[in-house]
């Protein structure tokens, strides 16, 4: 773990080069708190190292990825949406929502480029909670955004029921980093 001293000096020219200062523009100026807003986040990884083959271990470094550095990459890499839908899915500003995209794209370049590890953990978010229906067994449940097999037959043909357009709010803020799955009634 890096421990890092808050009264060194600031960086020179944040964000010119793709060095240390651009990593620490990208977590934000040390010594400024700013109050962590959970980002609204569907989808948790269940893997969480990915590390490049054939560097021995002593000489790994690695990057650490946040859950909604993560989701940014998912929503406009993987499912092509605009920054508007992005930001609205997030629940963060559009600024907000670049600035997460940005750096999220700085981590994973640095780990291809630089053949680091990527771990991704932590961050300020909270797992949207959907509801889902067996197509086979027409058991419903509720489970973070992406779809999964049904937990009662093992089925595959699963839907999520949309919400017209709306999110899904989780009553309580609980939910942090673990997989909230609620049994629905059948
Ligand atoms: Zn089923």
């Amino acid at each position: 773990m890096l421990v890092k001293n808050s009264s060194r000096a600031p960086v020179q020219n944040p964000g010119k080069v793709l060095g240390a200062g651009f990593l620490d523009t990208v977590r934000g100026v040390e010594g400024l708190p700013r109050p962590p807003k959970d980002r609204r986040v569907e989808f948790i990884p269940h893997l969480t190292y990915f590390k490049p083959q054939g560097v021995p271990l002593g000489f790994l470094d690695e990057v650490a990825l946040t859950i909604e550095e993560l989701e940014a990459l998912r929503l406009k890499d993987l499912e092509g949406l605009d920054q508007e839908g992005c930001a609205k899915k997030m629940q963060v500003a559009r600024t907000t929502f670049r600035r997460i995209l940005v750096s999220a794209r700085a981590k994973v370049a640095e780990a291809l480029i630089n053949g680091k590890a990527i771990r991704i953990e932590g961050g300020n978010y909270r797992l949207a909670v959907a509801r889902f229906i067996c197509l086979e067994c027409m058991y419903d449940w509720e489970a973070g955004g992406i779809q999964r097999p049904c937990p009662k037959c093992g089925a595959r043909k699963v839907q999520r029921m949309e919400q017209n357009g709306s999110d899904f709010h989780h009553p309580h803020r609980g939910d942090r980093g673990r997989w909230p799955e609620k049994k629905g009634g059948s």
